[in-house]
């Protein structure tokens, strides 16, 4: 065997590096061809990979199946400081990110990006991150993301991009790696051959428009709780219809928008057609 790393390996260790010169990456960084690729732009990139180091996302980027390229925003910045933000115009608290610095990220990222490849901004004001959303950046490329700080950034600059801001939720992060990492999650483990076993992502959550059923494992009893029979019968057309019923009686419950949304879809198809 030679010294040489094997080139998953190397994808693994080089990818989630980040790296002080945008420049520098540009030519260091070997690009897995036709790997999804996630290039994120960050004040902090040495918060990359993060939980996405590690379980199933971990192993896939180790594996090559992914890979992940943080861009350091700081060295885009100006003067000796490599200052990135300023005082919003108008007036007002906190600082806002340049157009012209982002802007320069932006550009860079682009011309590194091969194929289709959608510029993200995490932002509050965004569409919401949903599962949908995920499957089709799954289908993509990759994605270039930028992550804010501070109060935000310049408008123009998702103006001349044409950038799609993406929210985690109706609550305020402080930074956009939070929630970049979780959009990241959410699309890599939808890559074929990121997880284990592919069936997982059909039966869970969202995949029909539904919450999954309850699960269950062992102890049969636990505290004088017992599984529900069912599961434990062995009737395979049971088990699937008392999971299928319960993920419509907790979508019903919990989420009346989905379950308005399912009712519309199965509505259409008269063999689907039941009350709960
Ligand atoms: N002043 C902004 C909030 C800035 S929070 C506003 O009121 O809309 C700082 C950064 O955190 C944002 O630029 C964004 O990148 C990130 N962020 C905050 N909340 C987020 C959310 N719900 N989803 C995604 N990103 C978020």
């Amino acid at each position: 065997m030679s010294d040489t790393p094997s080139p998953s390996r190397a994808a693994g260790r080089l990818s989630a590096r980040p790296s002080a010169q945008p420049r520098e990456l540009m030519t260091d960084a070997p690009d897995l061809a036709g790997v999804w690729t996630a290039q994120v732009i960050t004040l902090f990139p040495q918060a990359f990979p993060g939980v996405l180091g590690e379980s199933l996302t971990g192993r896939a980027l180790k594996d090559g199946l992914w890979q992940l390229q943080p861009i350091d925003l700081r060295p885009y910045g100006e003067g000796r400081h490599r200052n990135v933000d300023d005082t919003p115009a108008g007036g007002g608290a906190g600082m806002v990110l340049r157009a012209d610095i982002v802007g320069r990220a932006i550009e860079d990222a682009k011309a590194r990006a091969k194929g289709v490849t959608p510029v993200i901004y995490l932002s509050p004001r965004g569409r919401r991150l949903d599962q949908p959303l995920a499957r089709e950046l799954a289908q993509a490329d990759g994605v270039i993301l930028l992550c804010g700080r501070f109060e935000g950034v310049d408008e123009r600059v998702l103006e001349e991009h044409e950038v799609l801001e993406v929210s985690l939720g109706d609550f305020v992060l402080t930074g956009g790696e939070i929630a970049a990492q979780a959009l990241i999650d959410a699309t890599v483990r939808l890559i074929p051959r990121v997880l284990g076993n592919q069936a997982s992502t059909e039966e869970e959550s969202f995949s029909d428009g539904l919450l999954e059923h309850p699960q269950y494992t062992k102890p049969a009893v636990w505290k004088g709780r017992a599984i529900p029979e069912v599961l434990l019968s062995g009737h395979h057309a049971k088990i699937t219809g008392w999971r299928r019923e319960m993920a419509e009686r907790l979508t019903k419950e919990r989420r009346p928008d989905l379950w308005r949304a399912y009712r519309a879809r199965h509505d259409a198809d008269p063999d689907e057609d039941r009350e709960l």
